[in-house]
């Protein structure tokens, strides 16, 4: 996409969902660190970034320091699990995910300068929001449409047409766990550098996603992986199945 500046705004290229070997439940799966996650994102064009671990947020002066020496925002925020399980996104909060695991907690601290967004919410898996996503829509500024998806086999259909029904944007994530996966979905927002300014601009729709599935042999390789996950989690920490991203 060309880049038309006016008034200091550009379509800016941005990975709203993404996991680094930071994450208290995926650093197993995630071999980058924040800082090579940057780094790769910066060469692929990227000016906007959040790395949203689960139940943590890892952003950091230093971090977003780094990050804008490579000409990226780095965007405060974590995927918290609420009422127990189910993953939203949540960005520029500055607190604690205790403070943010429930619908109501989430909405009481919500204000001009944060942003919710529903990731994967109807894709197959106990974490995965399904229903409960219409039931608290007021939560949510934004729907992600997911990059894991292969063609024929695509789990955004309902996230697109509750977010086409109720007029929310749709973001493209890649809920990036492994570096390859950048650059196949993300979200360009037409918006000014600065964080406050690319959350309102999502807020206000100003988003286009740009999406591409993932070929079969990528996503068996994630499958495999996830899987893998998955069975060692039961295995070491006896606690029940969990799936999703
Ligand atoms: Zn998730
Ligand atoms: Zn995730």
């Amino acid at each position: 996409m060309s880049k038309i500046v006016k008034n200091g705004e550009s379509w800016m290229k941005a990975e709203m969902h993404a996991h680094c070997s930071l994450d208290p439940e995926d650093y197993k799966l995630c071999r980058h660190s924040p800082e090579q996650l940057i780094s790769e994102a910066a060469d692929l064009g990227y000016a906007i970034l959040s790395i949203t671990c689960h139940n943590e947020d890892v952003w950091s002066l230093d971090l977003a320091e780094f990050a804008e020496s490579k000409g990226v925002v780095l965007i405060p925020g974590m995927e918290v699990d609420v009422e127990g399980r189910y993953h939203v996104l949540t960005y520029n909060f500055h607190t604690g995910s205790e403070n943010l695991n429930t619908f109501d907690k989430i909405r009481s601290l919500s204000n001009e300068d944060t942003l919710v967004i529903a990731p994967h919410a109807y894709f197959p898996g106990i974490t995965c929001l399904r229903s409960r996503l219409e039931r608290n829509l007021d939560v949510f500024d934004a729907i992600e449409r997911s990059g894991f998806y292969v063609r024929g086999l695509d789990f955004n259909r309902s996230a697109c047409n509750i977010a086409a029904k109720h007029d929310k944007p749709i973001i493209g994530n890649g809920d990036v766990h492994m570096l390859w996966q950048l650059g196949k979905t993300f979200t360009w927002i037409y918006t000014k550098p600065g964080i406050a300014e690319t959350l309102k601009a999502i807020k206000r729709g100003l988003v286009r996603v740009e999406s591409n599935p993932l070929p079969w042999g990528q996503a068996v390789q994630w499958w495999a992986t996830a899987f893998w996950r998955v069975a060692s989690w039961y295995d070491l920490q006896h606690r029940p199945l969990r799936s999703g991203a």
